[in-house]
């Protein structure tokens, strides 16, 4: 019996129907540009997947109209604090959000169709997925991390949950629980394992809670810090308690930091030291130095032409756009470039990076992120 494969083609394709993927696709729709998402689950999938409990460390707020976007946003005109009346969404309302503006913008997605390969064939990529071979001219990576965990930042993390495995914290039995990594998503588990009453032992390679920077991806939040407040008499937080090695013993599982200092547990300690990326899967098309790739100011691979990139794993020097807040702001960038390419009218174009620019959608100066906050 033979599979059968059907082959399209439009001019841009997207891949994955995140909030990057669905947020840079309302500006192609603004161009009427020809594409298409390829999405392997369904809109929103990472935050679909995310623990019960997990909720946004940045806060939604309706300001658009007064040229303060909602942090949350992915576009100028949408609000998830109007859409779901939360401040701190859970990722099932976040993907509601998301489904909302595909739906509003008719925002072309095929989904199931996991991208298993990338081949760029002369001027054209060619997109193979379990079913399909799609060809396109450009190519906007929007695959995320969430979905591809960080495995090996110690010996034995093969004995550990990761955090991205667990549905629902109340789903935890056991009564005392060790958390390994001590930043957002560390002290989320720990968090949440505490208000259900179990013993916490919250494992930081560095010292998280001291260090305090104005620059929001890399310290931890306000939200976060508030609910840490509540629930600090339950959590035993040891600080640059960097972890070599994780055991499994007939009492449960054995840590034991780089200082040699041991903990035993019962459950199976919960992996937080953080996500691998999506582009593991197309890393020949990529340049990288440490865990990020090389990109132009167009956020253009450096080494394949029309290959882009867009989400939290864009970084340029020091800006890292880790968070929807700070990414969003690159979506017209590529725009910009992959239109002029496809001979949009000028007129059209400027109009609408004069749009994004309005309501601080647009970032190209990156001196900006240089700066601290004076107080
Ligand atoms: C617990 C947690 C809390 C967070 N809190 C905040 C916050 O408060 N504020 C904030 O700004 N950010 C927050 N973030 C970060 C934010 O969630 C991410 O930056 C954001 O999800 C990235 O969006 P994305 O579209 O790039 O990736 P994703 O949302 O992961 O979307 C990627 C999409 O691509 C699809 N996909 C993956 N691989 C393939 C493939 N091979 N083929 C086809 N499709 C594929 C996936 O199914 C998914 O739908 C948080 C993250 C976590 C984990």
């Amino acid at each position: 019996m033979f599979l059968q494969v059907t082959i399209s083609y439009t001019d841009v394709t997207i891949i994955g129907a995140g909030a990057a993927g669905i947020g840079i696709a309302v500006q192609l729709t603004k161009l009427r540009i020809d594409f298409i998402i390829l999405e392997k689950d369904s809109i929103g999938s990472s935050f679909k997947k995310w623990p019960k409990e997990t909720r946004f460390i940045s806060p939604s707020f309706t300001g658009n109209f007064f040229k303060m976007p909602d942090l949350n946003a992915i576009t100028p005109d949408s609000s998830p604090a109007y859409t779901l009346l939360t401040e701190h969404p859970s990722g099932k309302e976040y993907a509601t959000y998301l489904e909302n503006v595909a739906k509003h913008y008719e925002i072309p997605i095929k989904t199931g169709q996991q991208v298993k390969k990338l081949i760029k064939k002369e001027d054209l990529f060619e997109i193979q997925t379990q079913n399909q071979t799609h060809k396109t001219k450009h190519l906007i990576w929007a695959a995320g991390e969430y979905q591809y965990k960080k495995q090996g930042n110690f010996k034995g993390s093969k004995h550990c949950t990761h955090n991205s495995e667990i549905k629902s914290f109340k789903e935890l039995k056991g009564e005392e629980y060790i958390i390994i990594g001590g930043y957002e998503s560390g002290f989320d588990a720990a968090i949440h394992l505490a208000k259900t009453n179990k013993k916490v032992t919250l494992l930081d390679s560095h010292n998280h809670i001291d260090l305090v920077n104005s620059d929001s991806s890399y310290s931890l939040s306000p939200y976060t810090r508030d609910q840490i407040k509540k629930q600090a008499e339950k959590i035993e937080y040891y600080t640059n308690a960097r972890v070599k090695e994780v055991k499994q013993n007939k009492q449960g599982y054995e840590v034991t930091l780089e200082s040699s200092k041991k903990f035993q547990t019962k459950n199976k300690p919960i992996n937080a030291t953080g996500f691998d990326s999506s582009l593991k899967l197309v890393k020949e098309h990529f340049e990288f130095e440490k865990d990020y790739p090389l990109l132009t100011e167009h956020d253009e691979s450096t080494t394949t032409k029309n290959l882009y990139l867009t989400g939290p794993q864009v970084k340029h020097e020091n800006a890292l756009f880790c968070f929807i807040y700070k990414f969003r702001q690159r979506f017209g960038i590529i725009t910009k470039k992959i239109a002029e390419d496809l001979n949009v009218n000028k007129e059209e174009i400027d109009e609408l990076v004069q749009e994004l620019k309005e309501y601080n959608f647009y970032l190209e100066d990156l001196s900006c992120c240089e700066n601290e906050c004076e107080c």
